[in-house]
């Protein structure tokens, strides 16, 4: 592993020390010796061209005025715009907002897309506030980021926490500043804004075009086989639609309100119904409510963890008992896991892979506001398919030419493109 260069300490203690920055970084440090990257280029991809805090004081129901921090760091401007997704999550802070922000960059680096990274959030609980709570609060962080936003500059998209509803407030109170509707604004807003039909399904699609790939290189049949997947939101949920179409048998899923089993394949059209009814997911009948822990050990074909970062320990990791370890969320697996996971038979999917349909349909959706025209549902569906197993496949001839693992053939694809248009241009993007 390369060594730190004394800046990025500096920037780790700005960071607040912060266990998910820190994982980001020793992922750069690693890819980046295996490649022999530049140490200059090194510390300016180790540390966010911009981060901004800002204070969020809105009015609660209540009468009372709560303040929350909001965060949006943009990590690199060298590639294009800035883009990535706005968390609303009570344990966000600046360091795990830094992180989200490089891993996009490697990300919309390995996609071959005109962005750079970028990620934002607030430190909230959205579960525990009214709509018209979340409506001020989105609507003032808008106010207090627009110095640093615009359709060229930095795009945000939903991410955990936020939705299409999300999207469409800030779009609006960018427009109402600008004068003009101005929808290119943000990804991920509801189609009768200017949004792309299929993105809200796109990151779990995107996964399932990863997952189908991988059994198709390990001639495992989809039908038959059985998944395991955290998180029931916007990326669980429809990775669970797609492979229960596709004859997969999803037998555990978790969320936060606990995690359920049934061997026999849960039905997820009715699962789907029953959450969307605003119930409970562990009250859903019929099946086996399992301790949280039991859930990322369960023996399955497929575990997509979807949920949050670093939920693949050191401690679970040799637990594990899958074939394929498909990484719809973020930064699931810590470095230590990762090593022993590099050790195993386990086909990983990383996460700049995996999980970057959201992404890739949040281009398609910029690229028809800005001019205008819109796709229909086949078409981007095509387009996704297309971009993600032509990224799949970049990824698998790397790992296999240098002998990498999937995840530093992936890294290395998504650092290596940034490093050199920084190179090229010199010392200012
Ligand atoms: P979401 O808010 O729609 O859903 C999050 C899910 O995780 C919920 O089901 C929630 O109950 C569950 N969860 C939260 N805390 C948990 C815990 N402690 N244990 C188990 N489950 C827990 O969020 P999302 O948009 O589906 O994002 C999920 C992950 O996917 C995040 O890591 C996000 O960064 C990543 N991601 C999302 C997108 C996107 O387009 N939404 C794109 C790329 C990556």
């Amino acid at each position: 592993m390369a060594s730190s260069p004394a800046p990025i300490n500096l920037a780790s203690s700005l960071l607040g020390g912060s266990p998910t920055y820190k994982m980001a970084c020793d992922q750069l440090y690693e890819v980046a010796g295996v490649m022999g990257t530049d140490a200059g280029i090194i510390g300016r991809l180790a540390i966010p061209k911009r981060s901004l805090v800002v204070a969020v004081p809105i009015r609660m129901d209540s009468g009372e005025v709560r303040t929350f921090v909001g965060y949006r760091v943009q990590h690199s401007i060298t590639s294009g715009a800035s883009k990535g997704g706005l968390r609303y999550a009570p344990h966000v802070d600046l360091g795990e907002v830094a992180a989200l922000s490089m891993w996009m960059s490697w990300k919309v680096g390995l996609m071959n897309l005109p962005f750079s990274g970028a990620k934002g959030g607030i430190a909230c609980d959205p579960t525990k506030m009214s709509r018209g709570e979340l409506e001020r609060m989105t609507r003032r962080y808008t106010e207090e980021v627009l110095p640093i936003i615009g359709p060229r500059v930095d795009v945000m998209a939903p991410d955990m926490g936020t939705d299409e509803q999300t999207m469409a407030w800030i779009m609006d109170t960018y427009s109402m500043k600008v004068g003009y509707a101005c929808p290119e604004i943000v990804t991920g807003k509801p189609v009768e804004l200017g949004g792309c039909v299929g993105r809200r399904e796109a990151t779990g699609r995107g996964v399932m075009y990863c997952i189908l790939e991988a059994m198709g290189e390990l001639k495992i049949k989809a039908e038959g086989s059985t998944a395991v997947v955290q998180g029931f939101g916007n990326v669980g949920s429809v990775l669970c639609q797609e492979l229960f179409q596709r004859g997969v048998k999803v037998i555990a899923i978790g969320d936060r309100t606990g995690s359920i089993r049934d061997t026999q394949g849960i039905d997820i059209p009715a699962l789907t119904r029953h959450v969307a009814a605003g119930k409970e997911l562990c009250k859903f009948p019929g099946v086996t409510v399992i301790p949280d822990d039991e859930l990322l050990t369960t023996k399955c074909t497929v575990l997509a963890p979807c949920a949050m970062e670093r939920v693949i320990t050191a401690d679970n990791a040799p637990r594990l008992d899958c074939r394929v370890l498909a990484e719809g969320a973020n930064g699931p697996t810590t470095i230590e896991a990762d090593r022993i996971l590099a050790a195993s038979e386990t086909f990983v999917i990383p996460d700049i892979l995996c999980n970057a349909g959201g992404v890739t349909v949040s281009y398609f959706e910029w690229v028809q506001d800005l001019q205008q025209y819109f796709w229909d549902e086949s078409q981007v569906n095509d387009k996704l398919r297309e971009l993600m197993l032509k990224a799949f496949r970049r990824v698998r001839t790397q790992a296999k030419e240098l002998n990498l693992t999937n995840r530093m053939a992936a890294l290395s694809l998504g650092v290596n493109k940034v490093a050199l248009e920084k190179a090229k241009r010199g010392l200012y993007p």
